[in-house]
């Protein structure tokens, strides 16, 4: 069975800043207020016979959102981001462009770009990890990351 939430309706959201280095427009500091739908595909079960229960599901989700809400996205495996610092503040050069920022409004993640494709992949990776400890049996979780209404990416994980 399918279960899906609709990120605007389920307040699934986060506000980021957030750049694509060497992109023309998108190449420069500027910010999305993305919202996240979730598909999730699994074998029902349990007392209530749920594929995965919507508000454990939900405030997973959250919790990700969160870490993300209000920060500068800055992808740490960018090839064209020289990083110099990530200490105290986070400081980097893209070309002959130079960035120096506090670590607070920042976060620091493992992926090569913010695009919304990335966040997609980071989403359900860390969805999927987060469902699997739980013990839900789940076959598919595709997951929309959308920098706002009618544009955005989604990425689908499946397993036997
Ligand atoms: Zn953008």
């Amino acid at each position: 069975m399918k279960i899906v939430i609709n990120g605007i309706h389920a307040n699934l959201r986060f506000s980021a800043a957030h750049m694509i280095p060497e992109h023309d427009s998108c190449g420069c500091i500027h910010g999305h207020s993305y919202h996240v739908d979730v598909h999730l595909e699994g074998k029902r079960s349990g007392k209530f016979g749920f594929v995965v229960d919507f508000k454990e599901l939900k405030s997973q989700v959250k919790e990700i959102c969160s870490q993300l809400d209000h920060k500068f996205l800055i992808p740490l495996e960018n090839d064209s981001i020289l990083f110099k610092s990530l200490e105290d503040s986070v400081e980097f050069n893209i070309g002959d462009k130079e960035y120096k920022l506090p670590i607070q409004d920042c976060i620091l993640l493992p992926i090569p770009s913010t695009s919304a494709e990335d966040l997609s992949i980071y989403f359900v990776d860390i969805l999927w990890d987060k469902l699997k400890e739980k013990g839900a049996d789940i076959s598919v979780i595709q997951i929309c990351i959308n920098e706002g209404i009618g544009q955005g990416a989604c990425y689908t994980l499946s397993h036997d």
